[in-house]
Protein backbone atom coordinates (compact mmCIF):
# COMPACT_ATOMS: atom_id res chain seq x y z
CA UNK A 1 0.00 0.00 0.00
CA UNK A 2 1.13 3.75 -1.03
CA UNK A 3 1.42 5.63 2.38
CA UNK A 4 0.54 8.92 1.76
CA UNK A 5 -1.65 11.83 2.89
CA UNK A 6 -5.16 12.22 2.03
CA UNK A 7 -8.34 13.70 3.24
CA UNK A 8 -8.94 10.17 4.71
CA UNK A 9 -5.88 8.91 5.84
CA UNK A 10 -4.53 12.33 7.81
CA UNK A 11 -5.66 11.25 10.72
CA UNK A 12 -3.32 8.18 11.09
CA UNK A 13 0.23 7.32 11.42
CA UNK A 14 1.81 6.04 8.36
CA UNK A 15 3.84 3.85 10.48
CA UNK A 16 0.30 2.42 12.01
CA UNK A 17 -0.80 2.06 8.73
CA UNK A 18 2.12 0.30 6.99
CA UNK A 19 2.02 -2.26 9.97
CA UNK A 20 -1.56 -2.94 9.02
CA UNK A 21 -0.77 -3.23 5.85
CA UNK A 22 2.03 -5.62 6.93
CA UNK A 23 -0.70 -7.90 8.96
CA UNK A 24 -3.16 -8.57 5.90
CA UNK A 25 -2.63 -11.02 3.42
CA UNK A 26 -5.14 -9.95 1.44
CA UNK A 27 -3.73 -6.15 0.97
CA UNK A 28 -4.28 -2.75 2.19
CA UNK A 29 -5.66 -0.22 -0.50
CA UNK A 30 -5.76 3.16 -0.03
CA UNK A 31 -6.64 6.69 -1.76
CA UNK A 32 -3.10 6.88 -3.68
CA UNK A 33 -3.54 3.58 -4.66
CA UNK A 34 -3.55 3.20 -8.22
CA UNK A 35 -6.39 0.52 -8.31
CA UNK A 36 -7.93 2.37 -5.40
CA UNK A 37 -10.91 3.62 -8.31
CA UNK A 38 -11.29 0.07 -9.26
CA UNK A 39 -11.39 -1.26 -5.88
CA UNK A 40 -14.21 1.63 -4.34
CA UNK A 41 -16.44 0.60 -7.60
CA UNK A 42 -20.09 -1.41 -6.51
CA UNK A 43 -22.22 -2.45 -9.09
CA UNK A 44 -24.45 -0.05 -9.19
CA UNK A 45 -22.69 3.25 -10.67
CA UNK A 46 -25.04 5.67 -9.02
CA UNK A 47 -23.31 4.97 -6.10
CA UNK A 48 -19.63 6.97 -5.45
CA UNK A 49 -18.07 6.41 -1.96
CA UNK A 50 -14.32 7.12 -1.16
CA UNK A 51 -13.41 4.84 1.97
CA UNK A 52 -10.54 5.55 3.85
CA UNK A 53 -8.97 2.38 3.56
CA UNK A 54 -10.14 -1.05 1.62
CA UNK A 55 -9.03 -4.14 3.23
CA UNK A 56 -8.69 -7.02 1.09
CA UNK A 57 -9.43 -10.34 3.13
CA UNK A 58 -8.11 -13.67 2.03
CA UNK A 59 -9.26 -15.69 5.34
CA UNK A 60 -11.04 -15.01 8.57
CA UNK A 61 -7.94 -13.84 10.42
CA UNK A 62 -7.82 -10.51 7.69
CA UNK A 63 -11.29 -10.33 9.31
CA UNK A 64 -10.16 -9.88 12.33
CA UNK A 65 -7.21 -8.09 11.96
CA UNK A 66 -9.36 -5.26 9.69
CA UNK A 67 -12.02 -5.06 12.92
CA UNK A 68 -9.43 -4.72 14.96
CA UNK A 69 -7.73 -2.03 13.44
CA UNK A 70 -11.17 0.07 12.38
CA UNK A 71 -12.55 -1.09 16.10
CA UNK A 72 -8.93 0.57 17.84
CA UNK A 73 -9.19 3.66 15.35
CA UNK A 74 -13.24 4.37 15.40
CA UNK A 75 -13.69 4.11 11.86
CA UNK A 76 -17.04 3.57 10.62
CA UNK A 77 -16.75 0.14 8.78
CA UNK A 78 -18.59 -1.18 5.34
CA UNK A 79 -18.47 -4.94 4.43
CA UNK A 80 -18.27 -6.21 0.81
CA UNK A 81 -19.21 -9.54 -0.67
CA UNK A 82 -20.25 -9.61 -4.19
CA UNK A 83 -21.00 -5.46 -4.18
CA UNK A 84 -24.83 -5.50 -5.95
CA UNK A 85 -26.66 -4.59 -3.20
CA UNK A 86 -28.62 -1.38 -5.09
CA UNK A 87 -28.10 1.10 -2.12
CA UNK A 88 -24.39 0.27 -1.89
CA UNK A 89 -23.83 -0.89 1.52
CA UNK A 90 -20.86 -2.77 0.41
CA UNK A 91 -19.29 0.61 0.73
CA UNK A 92 -18.54 4.04 2.75
CA UNK A 93 -17.32 7.15 2.63
CA UNK A 94 -14.17 7.87 4.92
CA UNK A 95 -14.30 4.13 6.93
CA UNK A 96 -12.36 1.21 6.31
CA UNK A 97 -14.01 -1.85 3.96
CA UNK A 98 -13.31 -5.12 4.94
CA UNK A 99 -13.87 -6.33 1.35
CA UNK A 100 -14.47 -10.38 1.31
CA UNK A 101 -14.37 -10.76 -2.23
CA UNK A 102 -10.85 -13.03 -2.34
CA UNK A 103 -12.65 -14.91 -0.11
CA UNK A 104 -13.35 -18.07 -3.15
CA UNK A 105 -13.71 -20.85 -2.92
CA UNK A 106 -16.89 -23.63 -2.81
CA UNK A 107 -16.46 -27.54 -1.60
CA UNK A 108 -19.32 -29.43 -2.18
CA UNK A 109 -19.73 -32.70 -0.52
CA UNK A 110 -21.67 -34.85 -2.99
CA UNK A 111 -22.52 -37.62 0.01
CA UNK A 112 -23.72 -35.20 2.47
CA UNK A 113 -25.00 -32.84 -0.53
CA UNK A 114 -23.81 -29.75 0.62
CA UNK A 115 -21.70 -27.14 -0.15
CA UNK A 116 -19.29 -25.20 2.07
CA UNK A 117 -19.14 -21.80 0.44
CA UNK A 118 -16.37 -19.01 0.87
CA UNK A 119 -18.15 -15.69 1.72
CA UNK A 120 -16.50 -13.72 -1.77
CA UNK A 121 -18.09 -15.95 -3.80
CA UNK A 122 -20.56 -15.06 -6.56
CA UNK A 123 -23.69 -17.21 -6.95
CA UNK A 124 -21.97 -18.61 -10.50
CA UNK A 125 -19.35 -20.27 -8.40
CA UNK A 126 -21.37 -21.87 -6.65
CA UNK A 127 -23.64 -22.88 -9.40
CA UNK A 128 -20.18 -24.13 -11.37
CA UNK A 129 -19.17 -26.01 -8.58
CA UNK A 130 -22.12 -27.91 -7.30
CA UNK A 131 -23.98 -28.52 -11.31
CA UNK A 132 -20.74 -31.05 -11.91
CA UNK A 133 -22.80 -33.42 -9.28
CA UNK A 134 -26.11 -32.57 -10.19
CA UNK A 135 -26.85 -30.64 -7.50
CA UNK A 136 -27.48 -26.79 -6.28
CA UNK A 137 -29.09 -24.75 -3.95
CA UNK A 138 -31.83 -21.94 -4.43
CA UNK A 139 -30.27 -18.38 -5.11
CA UNK A 140 -31.63 -15.67 -6.95
CA UNK A 141 -31.75 -14.97 -10.84
CA UNK A 142 -28.52 -12.72 -12.00
CA UNK A 143 -25.67 -15.28 -11.43
CA UNK A 144 -23.04 -12.01 -10.40
CA UNK A 145 -25.16 -11.49 -7.68
CA UNK A 146 -23.07 -12.11 -4.28
CA UNK A 147 -23.77 -15.29 -1.99
CA UNK A 148 -23.10 -13.35 1.35
CA UNK A 149 -25.56 -10.60 1.00
CA UNK A 150 -28.11 -12.30 -1.02
CA UNK A 151 -27.86 -15.09 1.59
CA UNK A 152 -28.12 -12.82 4.74
CA UNK A 153 -30.83 -11.09 3.23
CA UNK A 154 -33.19 -13.92 2.50
CA UNK A 155 -32.51 -15.19 -1.14
CA UNK A 156 -35.55 -15.35 -3.27
CA UNK A 157 -34.98 -17.24 -6.93
CA UNK A 158 -36.13 -19.88 -9.07
CA UNK A 159 -35.99 -22.40 -6.44
CA UNK A 160 -37.77 -20.80 -3.85
CA UNK A 161 -40.94 -22.36 -4.22
CA UNK A 162 -39.55 -26.09 -4.33
CA UNK A 163 -36.84 -25.81 -1.87
CA UNK A 164 -37.30 -22.07 0.16
CA UNK A 165 -35.39 -19.24 0.75
CA UNK A 166 -31.61 -19.29 0.34
CA UNK A 167 -31.68 -19.12 4.24
CA UNK A 168 -33.62 -22.03 4.35
CA UNK A 169 -31.14 -23.93 2.74
CA UNK A 170 -28.34 -22.33 5.46
CA UNK A 171 -26.89 -25.14 7.44
CA UNK A 172 -23.87 -23.43 9.26
CA UNK A 173 -21.97 -20.26 9.52
CA UNK A 174 -18.65 -19.02 10.14
CA UNK A 175 -18.73 -15.16 11.90
CA UNK A 176 -16.56 -12.71 13.30
CA UNK A 177 -17.92 -10.67 16.08
CA UNK A 178 -18.03 -6.92 16.43
CA UNK A 179 -15.54 -7.69 19.58
CA UNK A 180 -13.17 -9.93 17.57
CA UNK A 181 -14.80 -13.78 18.72
CA UNK A 182 -14.82 -16.25 15.87
CA UNK A 183 -17.91 -18.42 16.29
CA UNK A 184 -19.78 -21.19 14.55
CA UNK A 185 -22.99 -20.91 14.05
CA UNK A 186 -26.03 -22.97 13.51
CA UNK A 187 -29.64 -24.74 14.93
CA UNK A 188 -27.55 -26.17 17.22
CA UNK A 189 -24.43 -23.23 18.00
CA UNK A 190 -25.48 -19.95 19.36
CA UNK A 191 -28.91 -20.41 18.46
CA UNK A 192 -29.98 -17.06 18.61
CA UNK A 193 -26.66 -15.78 16.15
CA UNK A 194 -28.18 -18.31 13.25
CA UNK A 195 -32.02 -17.01 13.85
CA UNK A 196 -30.68 -13.39 13.41
CA UNK A 197 -28.59 -14.31 10.83
CA UNK A 198 -30.86 -15.78 8.42
CA UNK A 199 -32.55 -12.40 7.21
CA UNK A 200 -31.12 -9.77 9.35
CA UNK A 201 -28.76 -8.80 6.73
CA UNK A 202 -24.83 -7.94 7.93
CA UNK A 203 -26.19 -6.63 10.99
CA UNK A 204 -24.79 -8.95 13.22
CA UNK A 205 -21.04 -9.75 12.29
CA UNK A 206 -18.90 -10.67 9.57
CA UNK A 207 -19.52 -14.47 7.78
CA UNK A 208 -16.63 -15.59 6.48
CA UNK A 209 -17.82 -18.67 5.09
CA UNK A 210 -21.28 -21.11 4.92
CA UNK A 211 -22.48 -24.31 4.39
CA UNK A 212 -25.54 -25.23 2.19
CA UNK A 213 -27.71 -27.87 2.05
CA UNK A 214 -28.01 -28.90 -1.76
CA UNK A 215 -30.87 -30.64 -4.28
CA UNK A 216 -30.57 -33.21 -6.71
CA UNK A 217 -31.12 -29.97 -10.16
CA UNK A 218 -29.00 -30.51 -12.99
CA UNK A 219 -31.40 -29.78 -16.12
CA UNK A 220 -34.48 -27.84 -15.79
CA UNK A 221 -37.54 -26.67 -17.91
CA UNK A 222 -37.40 -23.28 -17.70
CA UNK A 223 -37.13 -19.53 -19.96
CA UNK A 224 -39.06 -16.46 -20.24
CA UNK A 225 -42.50 -16.39 -22.55
CA UNK A 226 -43.73 -13.22 -23.47
CA UNK A 227 -46.58 -11.61 -24.54
CA UNK A 228 -48.04 -8.86 -26.31
CA UNK A 229 -48.41 -5.57 -23.66
CA UNK A 230 -51.96 -5.39 -24.09
CA UNK A 231 -52.30 -8.55 -22.34
CA UNK A 232 -51.21 -7.67 -19.34
CA UNK A 233 -54.21 -7.10 -17.27
CA UNK A 234 -55.78 -11.16 -18.46
CA UNK A 235 -52.08 -12.31 -17.97
CA UNK A 236 -51.87 -11.20 -14.50
CA UNK A 237 -55.51 -12.24 -13.86
CA UNK A 238 -54.69 -15.66 -14.58
CA UNK A 239 -51.21 -15.27 -13.37
CA UNK A 240 -52.32 -14.87 -9.93
CA UNK A 241 -54.88 -17.79 -9.18
CA UNK A 242 -52.46 -20.11 -11.35
CA UNK A 243 -49.27 -19.91 -9.81
CA UNK A 244 -50.47 -20.34 -6.21
CA UNK A 245 -52.22 -23.49 -7.03
CA UNK A 246 -49.78 -25.03 -9.21
CA UNK A 247 -47.46 -27.38 -7.84
CA UNK A 248 -43.93 -26.87 -5.94
CA UNK A 249 -41.92 -27.94 -9.07
CA UNK A 250 -43.56 -24.68 -11.44
CA UNK A 251 -42.59 -21.33 -10.74
CA UNK A 252 -42.42 -18.11 -12.94
CA UNK A 253 -41.76 -14.76 -11.96
CA UNK A 254 -44.12 -12.39 -13.53
CA UNK A 255 -42.48 -9.38 -15.23
CA UNK A 256 -43.07 -5.98 -17.35
CA UNK A 257 -39.80 -5.59 -19.73
CA UNK A 258 -38.65 -3.87 -22.97
CA UNK A 259 -37.61 -6.34 -25.33
CA UNK A 260 -33.77 -5.54 -25.76
CA UNK A 261 -33.13 -3.67 -29.86
CA UNK A 262 -30.23 -6.56 -30.56
CA UNK A 263 -30.18 -10.30 -30.84
CA UNK A 264 -31.04 -12.91 -30.48
CA UNK A 265 -34.59 -11.22 -30.28
CA UNK A 266 -37.00 -11.03 -32.87
CA UNK A 267 -36.34 -7.81 -34.89
CA UNK A 268 -40.01 -7.34 -35.36
CA UNK A 269 -40.12 -7.09 -31.56
CA UNK A 270 -37.11 -5.00 -30.48
CA UNK A 271 -37.77 -1.91 -28.43
CA UNK A 272 -41.22 -3.03 -27.13
CA UNK A 273 -42.94 -3.17 -23.62
CA UNK A 274 -43.83 -6.84 -23.13
CA UNK A 275 -45.36 -8.64 -20.48
CA UNK A 276 -44.61 -12.44 -19.54
CA UNK A 277 -43.34 -14.99 -16.82
CA UNK A 278 -40.13 -15.93 -16.37
CA UNK A 279 -40.83 -19.75 -15.97
CA UNK A 280 -38.59 -22.89 -13.59
CA UNK A 281 -39.77 -26.52 -13.71
CA UNK A 282 -38.09 -28.58 -11.66
CA UNK A 283 -40.20 -32.29 -11.85
CA UNK A 284 -39.74 -35.26 -13.77
CA UNK A 285 -39.09 -33.70 -17.31
CA UNK A 286 -41.28 -36.45 -19.11
CA UNK A 287 -44.06 -34.40 -17.57
CA UNK A 288 -42.66 -30.96 -18.74
CA UNK A 289 -44.26 -30.19 -22.34
CA UNK A 290 -47.85 -31.88 -20.59
CA UNK A 291 -47.32 -28.91 -17.59
CA UNK A 292 -46.87 -26.51 -20.19
CA UNK A 293 -48.85 -27.55 -22.75
CA UNK A 294 -52.36 -25.53 -21.46
CA UNK A 295 -50.11 -22.32 -20.27
CA UNK A 296 -48.65 -22.00 -24.03
CA UNK A 297 -52.09 -22.38 -25.30
CA UNK A 298 -53.83 -20.37 -22.44
CA UNK A 299 -53.62 -16.71 -24.58
CA UNK A 300 -52.55 -18.19 -27.94
CA UNK A 301 -49.12 -18.82 -29.04
CA UNK A 302 -47.17 -16.38 -27.33
CA UNK A 303 -45.17 -13.46 -28.49
CA UNK A 304 -42.02 -15.03 -27.73
CA UNK A 305 -41.25 -18.52 -26.34
CA UNK A 306 -38.16 -19.59 -25.12
CA UNK A 307 -39.41 -22.13 -22.03
CA UNK A 308 -37.45 -25.47 -22.76
CA UNK A 309 -34.92 -27.91 -20.62
CA UNK A 310 -31.63 -26.02 -20.19
CA UNK A 311 -28.99 -27.00 -17.74
CA UNK A 312 -29.79 -25.44 -14.28
CA UNK A 313 -26.65 -22.82 -14.62
CA UNK A 314 -27.73 -21.57 -18.00
CA UNK A 315 -30.63 -20.25 -16.36
CA UNK A 316 -28.87 -18.52 -13.47
CA UNK A 317 -26.85 -16.66 -15.86
CA UNK A 318 -29.34 -15.73 -18.35
CA UNK A 319 -29.74 -12.55 -17.56
CA UNK A 320 -26.34 -11.46 -16.22
CA UNK A 321 -25.39 -10.05 -20.44
CA UNK A 322 -28.18 -7.58 -20.30
CA UNK A 323 -27.32 -6.69 -16.65
CA UNK A 324 -23.57 -6.28 -16.33
CA UNK A 325 -22.29 -4.08 -13.47
CA UNK A 326 -21.84 -0.19 -14.29
CA UNK A 327 -25.34 0.74 -15.06
CA UNK A 328 -27.12 3.24 -13.00
CA UNK A 329 -29.86 1.46 -10.58
CA UNK A 330 -32.67 2.61 -8.74
CA UNK A 331 -35.38 0.50 -6.61
CA UNK A 332 -38.18 0.28 -4.76
CA UNK A 333 -39.68 -3.12 -3.42
CA UNK A 334 -42.72 -4.20 -1.09
CA UNK A 335 -44.04 -7.65 -0.16
CA UNK A 336 -48.02 -8.66 -1.04
CA UNK A 337 -50.41 -11.31 0.16
CA UNK A 338 -52.76 -10.52 -2.84
CA UNK A 339 -53.19 -8.64 -6.09
CA UNK A 340 -55.94 -7.58 -6.30
CA UNK A 341 -57.83 -5.81 -9.59
CA UNK A 342 -57.01 -2.17 -8.19
CA UNK A 343 -53.04 -3.60 -8.00
CA UNK A 344 -53.46 -5.53 -11.02
CA UNK A 345 -54.99 -1.89 -12.98
CA UNK A 346 -52.07 0.02 -11.66
CA UNK A 347 -49.79 -2.32 -13.07
CA UNK A 348 -51.18 -2.46 -16.42
CA UNK A 349 -50.62 1.31 -16.47
CA UNK A 350 -47.33 1.78 -15.27
CA UNK A 351 -46.11 -1.33 -16.84
CA UNK A 352 -46.52 0.15 -20.30
CA UNK A 353 -44.38 3.03 -19.49
CA UNK A 354 -41.22 1.73 -18.72
CA UNK A 355 -38.64 4.52 -18.94
CA UNK A 356 -35.97 2.57 -20.52
CA UNK A 357 -34.70 -0.67 -22.01
CA UNK A 358 -33.05 -1.96 -18.50
CA UNK A 359 -35.97 -0.96 -16.50
CA UNK A 360 -38.74 -3.60 -15.79
CA UNK A 361 -41.01 -4.51 -12.59
CA UNK A 362 -40.70 -8.28 -11.04
CA UNK A 363 -43.32 -9.87 -8.84
CA UNK A 364 -41.12 -13.09 -7.29
CA UNK A 365 -43.64 -15.77 -6.11
CA UNK A 366 -42.36 -16.90 -2.18
CA UNK A 367 -45.39 -19.37 -1.46
CA UNK A 368 -44.58 -22.90 -1.65
CA UNK A 369 -41.58 -24.60 0.64
CA UNK A 370 -40.95 -20.95 1.44
CA UNK A 371 -44.60 -19.91 2.72
CA UNK A 372 -44.70 -22.94 4.76
CA UNK A 373 -42.02 -22.37 7.15
CA UNK A 374 -43.17 -20.54 10.67
CA UNK A 375 -42.82 -16.98 10.39
CA UNK A 376 -40.64 -16.92 13.86
CA UNK A 377 -38.27 -19.51 12.44
CA UNK A 378 -36.26 -17.27 10.71
CA UNK A 379 -35.49 -13.27 11.03
CA UNK A 380 -37.06 -13.29 7.65
CA UNK A 381 -40.71 -12.96 8.49
CA UNK A 382 -42.83 -12.59 5.34
CA UNK A 383 -44.32 -16.27 5.18
CA UNK A 384 -47.79 -15.08 4.94
CA UNK A 385 -47.19 -12.68 1.76
CA UNK A 386 -47.37 -14.66 -1.79
CA UNK A 387 -44.76 -11.87 -3.97
CA UNK A 388 -41.97 -9.79 -3.67
CA UNK A 389 -42.47 -6.99 -6.07
CA UNK A 390 -39.87 -4.87 -6.90
CA UNK A 391 -39.71 -2.04 -9.45
CA UNK A 392 -36.40 -0.71 -10.93
CA UNK A 393 -35.47 2.09 -12.98
CA UNK A 394 -32.09 0.60 -14.62
CA UNK A 395 -30.05 2.65 -17.35
CA UNK A 396 -26.39 3.61 -18.66
CA UNK A 397 -26.47 7.23 -18.81
CA UNK A 398 -26.31 9.76 -15.14
CA UNK A 399 -28.36 11.82 -16.90
CA UNK A 400 -31.28 9.91 -16.90
CA UNK A 401 -31.67 8.90 -13.30
CA UNK A 402 -33.96 11.70 -12.11
CA UNK A 403 -36.51 10.18 -15.13
CA UNK A 404 -35.54 6.08 -13.84
CA UNK A 405 -36.20 7.36 -10.38
CA UNK A 406 -39.07 9.53 -10.71
CA UNK A 407 -40.92 6.40 -12.75
CA UNK A 408 -39.72 4.04 -9.86
CA UNK A 409 -41.57 6.34 -7.00
CA UNK A 410 -44.71 6.77 -8.76
CA UNK A 411 -44.99 3.28 -9.51
CA UNK A 412 -44.29 2.15 -6.21
CA UNK A 413 -46.67 4.77 -4.68
CA UNK A 414 -49.11 3.79 -6.76
CA UNK A 415 -49.14 -0.03 -5.00
CA UNK A 416 -47.69 0.34 -1.63
CA UNK A 417 -51.64 0.82 0.03
CA UNK A 418 -51.99 -2.83 -1.66
CA UNK A 419 -49.01 -4.29 -0.34
CA UNK A 420 -48.51 -6.13 3.21
CA UNK A 421 -46.61 -3.19 4.36
CA UNK A 422 -42.67 -4.21 4.28
CA UNK A 423 -39.97 -4.88 1.67
CA UNK A 424 -37.17 -7.04 0.90
CA UNK A 425 -34.61 -5.59 2.60
CA UNK A 426 -32.12 -6.77 -0.07
CA UNK A 427 -34.10 -4.62 -2.88
CA UNK A 428 -34.82 -1.32 -0.89
CA UNK A 429 -32.67 1.53 -1.44
CA UNK A 430 -31.92 3.20 2.32
CA UNK A 431 -35.01 4.21 3.12
CA UNK A 432 -34.79 4.71 6.74
CA UNK A 433 -35.08 3.37 10.35
CA UNK A 434 -38.86 3.34 10.10
CA UNK A 435 -38.86 1.12 6.62
CA UNK A 436 -36.70 -1.22 7.90
CA UNK A 437 -38.66 -2.01 11.18
CA UNK A 438 -41.81 -2.75 8.89
CA UNK A 439 -39.90 -5.01 6.80
CA UNK A 440 -39.11 -6.96 9.91
CA UNK A 441 -42.45 -6.63 11.39
CA UNK A 442 -43.12 -8.78 14.09
CA UNK A 443 -39.60 -10.19 14.79
CA UNK A 444 -37.71 -6.85 15.04
CA UNK A 445 -37.73 -6.46 18.76
CA UNK A 446 -35.67 -10.10 18.58
CA UNK A 447 -33.17 -8.66 16.23
CA UNK A 448 -32.72 -5.59 18.62
CA UNK A 449 -32.27 -7.68 21.96
CA UNK A 450 -30.16 -9.87 20.12
CA UNK A 451 -28.09 -7.36 17.68
CA UNK A 452 -27.61 -5.59 21.64
CA UNK A 453 -25.77 -9.22 22.54
CA UNK A 454 -24.07 -9.52 19.56
CA UNK A 455 -23.04 -5.58 19.15
CA UNK A 456 -23.98 -3.80 21.17
CA UNK A 457 -22.08 -0.25 20.03
CA UNK A 458 -23.69 -0.39 16.28
CA UNK A 459 -20.17 -1.17 14.85
CA UNK A 460 -21.76 -3.44 11.60
CA UNK A 461 -23.92 -0.08 10.94
CA UNK A 462 -23.28 0.50 6.88
CA UNK A 463 -26.73 -1.88 6.22
CA UNK A 464 -29.92 -2.11 7.03
CA UNK A 465 -29.62 -1.33 10.21
CA UNK A 466 -31.22 -2.81 13.27
CA UNK A 467 -30.57 -0.58 16.21
CA UNK A 468 -29.23 -2.48 19.47
CA UNK A 469 -32.23 -2.21 21.74
CA UNK A 470 -31.68 -0.27 24.98
CA UNK A 471 -30.23 -2.93 28.40
CA UNK A 472 -32.51 -2.29 30.75
CA UNK A 473 -31.18 -1.37 34.29
C1 LIG B 1 -28.57 -7.55 -10.72
C2 LIG B 1 -29.12 -7.96 -9.39
C3 LIG B 1 -29.94 -9.06 -9.31
C4 LIG B 1 -30.44 -9.46 -8.09
N1 LIG B 1 -31.27 -10.56 -8.03
C5 LIG B 1 -31.69 -11.01 -6.83
C6 LIG B 1 -32.47 -12.19 -6.74
O1 LIG B 1 -32.81 -12.80 -7.74
N2 LIG B 1 -32.85 -12.62 -5.51
C7 LIG B 1 -32.49 -11.96 -4.38
O2 LIG B 1 -32.85 -12.43 -3.29
N3 LIG B 1 -31.78 -10.83 -4.43
C8 LIG B 1 -31.37 -10.34 -5.63
N4 LIG B 1 -30.65 -9.19 -5.70
C9 LIG B 1 -30.45 -8.42 -4.48
C10 LIG B 1 -29.27 -8.96 -3.72
O3 LIG B 1 -29.72 -10.00 -2.87
C11 LIG B 1 -28.66 -7.84 -2.85
O4 LIG B 1 -28.20 -6.84 -3.69
C12 LIG B 1 -27.54 -8.39 -1.97
O5 LIG B 1 -27.26 -7.42 -1.00
C13 LIG B 1 -26.29 -8.69 -2.77
O6 LIG B 1 -25.31 -9.25 -1.96
P1 LIG B 1 -23.79 -8.83 -2.21
O7 LIG B 1 -22.96 -9.66 -1.31
O8 LIG B 1 -23.50 -8.86 -3.66
O9 LIG B 1 -23.86 -7.30 -1.76
P2 LIG B 1 -22.96 -6.30 -0.93
O10 LIG B 1 -23.34 -4.95 -1.48
O11 LIG B 1 -21.53 -6.67 -0.93
O12 LIG B 1 -23.53 -6.45 0.53
C14 LIG B 1 -24.88 -6.21 0.83
C15 LIG B 1 -25.08 -6.10 2.34
O13 LIG B 1 -24.71 -7.33 2.97
C16 LIG B 1 -23.64 -7.11 3.90
N5 LIG B 1 -22.67 -8.19 3.75
C17 LIG B 1 -22.12 -8.63 2.60
N6 LIG B 1 -21.33 -9.67 2.85
C18 LIG B 1 -21.37 -9.89 4.18
C19 LIG B 1 -20.76 -10.84 5.03
N7 LIG B 1 -19.98 -11.81 4.56
N8 LIG B 1 -21.01 -10.78 6.35
C20 LIG B 1 -21.84 -9.82 6.85
N9 LIG B 1 -22.45 -8.91 6.09
C21 LIG B 1 -22.21 -8.94 4.76
C22 LIG B 1 -23.05 -5.78 3.51
O14 LIG B 1 -22.45 -5.14 4.59
C23 LIG B 1 -24.25 -5.02 3.00
O15 LIG B 1 -24.96 -4.44 4.05
C24 LIG B 1 -30.12 -8.75 -6.91
C25 LIG B 1 -29.30 -7.63 -6.99
C26 LIG B 1 -28.81 -7.22 -8.23
C27 LIG B 1 -27.99 -5.99 -8.32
Amino acid sequence: MVVASSPHTLALDPVVLQSLAGALRGGLIGPEDPDYDDARKVYNAMIDKRPALIARCVDASDVITALAFAREHGLLVAVRGGGHHGAGLGICDGGLVVDLSPMKGVRVDPVARTARVGAGCTWADVDHATHAFGLATPSGIVSTTGVAGLTLGGGLGHLTRRYGLTIDNLIEADVVLADGRFVTTSAEEHPDLFWALRGGSGNFGVVTSFLFRLHPIHTVYAGPMFWDIDRSDEVLRWYREFLPAASDELTGFFCFHIVPPAPPFPEELHGKPICGVVWCYTGPMERAEATFAPIRSRFGPPTLDWVGPIPHPALQGMFDGLYPPGLQWYWKADFFAELSDEAIARHVEFGAQLPSVQSGMHLYPIDGAAGRVPADATAWNWRGAKWAQVMAGIGPDPADNDRLIAWARAYWEALHPHSAGGAYVNMMMEEGADRVRASYGANYDRLAAIKARYDPTNLFRVNQNIKPAAVAG
